[in-house]
């Protein structure tokens, strides 16, 4: 069974000891309802440090008022059971009252302007708030050399990467890749909300991305690649937040040919809202 605290003193006791023999500590924050895209993270730290922290919290600032926080999975023992097999040493399970002792109403909050703001920041107000807001106390606590995140959330991933540099966090950060489905759906504790209809119609999304790879490869106007897949998403049965073509950065590329460019859609099935992304240039045969 995998060492599992919920407190900050005792938290802070177990980490004390490693810091003391010079261990390098790595963190992977979580929501919980952990899958094979969150243990690869963990075998990611593993390799990137002595010893591996792992925190489940669902973090009631960084859902909006009419989403899913109430009902979002919460397997406790489950994930304690796939984080020892994945060679997590510690689980961190904290409380609402440990993440934010002044209260949820008081609490300090995090901006990233800009970032924030545009594509899921737009599609769900406030939410890089409360990610930026949790991850920066996190990181306060548990104070890791590294720290892993998905690039399934490639948005979030950047939002932290601006906090990091800003507020000066001594945190490496380390992004993993999107472990998906045999069909290629990206994991996400999300997918279980999905009826059988839905999920087979949820294939779709990075088969759009992958053809708007392969028409960005081929020089198409990036406007009428994006119009494009918005129709047949919208066809297939989704509401479509955004199905977009961006530089790594996230800014709007000049033209589809540019290096470094990445396909983001986020769309909804009934009331699951998936998200996923690719790389245009990762390696064909990766995706
Ligand atoms: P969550 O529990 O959804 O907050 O995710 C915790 C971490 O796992 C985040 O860094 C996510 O980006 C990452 N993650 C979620 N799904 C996947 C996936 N399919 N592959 C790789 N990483 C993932």
């Amino acid at each position: 069974m995998i060492r599992t605290v919920a407190g900050v003193a005792e938290l802070r006791a177990h980490l004390a000891g490693w810091r003391e023999r010079g261990q390098r500590i790595a963190l992977v924050p979580t929501m919980g309802n952990l899958h094979p895209g969150h243990h690869s993270l963990i075998e990611l730290a593993r390799r990137n440090a002595d010893r591996v922290v792992a925190s489940v919290f669902v973090n009631p600032t960084q859902f909006g008022p009419d989403e899913d926080f109430a009902r979002y999975p919460r397997t406790p023992e489950a994930d304690a059971e796939g984080l020892a097999r994945a060679g997590c040493d510690l689980l961190f399970l904290p409380g609402v009252e440990a993440m934010y002792p002044l209260g949820v109403e008081a609490a300090v909050r995090i901006r990233v302007p800009g970032l924030a703001d545009v594509l899921e920041g737009a599609a769900r107000p406030g939410h890089f708030d409360g990610v930026a807001s949790v991850v920066a106390r996190l990181f306060n606590l548990v104070r890791p050399d590294v720290a892993l995140f998905g690039r399934k959330d490639y948005q979030q991933l950047q939002v932290i990467r601006h906090l990091v540099r800003d507020l000066a966090f001594a945190i490496d950060i380390v992004p993993g890749p999107t472990v998906r489905e045999p069909d290629g759906l990206a994991m996400s504790s999300r997918n279980q909300y999905l009826g059988a209809e839905e999920r087979r119609v949820a294939v779709e999304i990075i088969r759009n991305l992958r053809t708007m790879r392969e028409q960005a490869a081929l020089g198409l106007p990036i406007a009428g690649i994006e119009q494009e897949a918005l129709e047949r998403l919208a066809a297939a049965g989704f509401a479509v937040d955004y199905a977009v073509i961006r530089r790594a950065d996230l800014g709007r590329p000049e033209a589809g040919n540019e290096a470094g460019l990445i396909g983001l859609i986020a769309a909804r099935l009934g009331r699951t809202r998936l998200i996923d992304n690719l790389a245009f240039d990762e390696p064909l045969d990766a995706c």
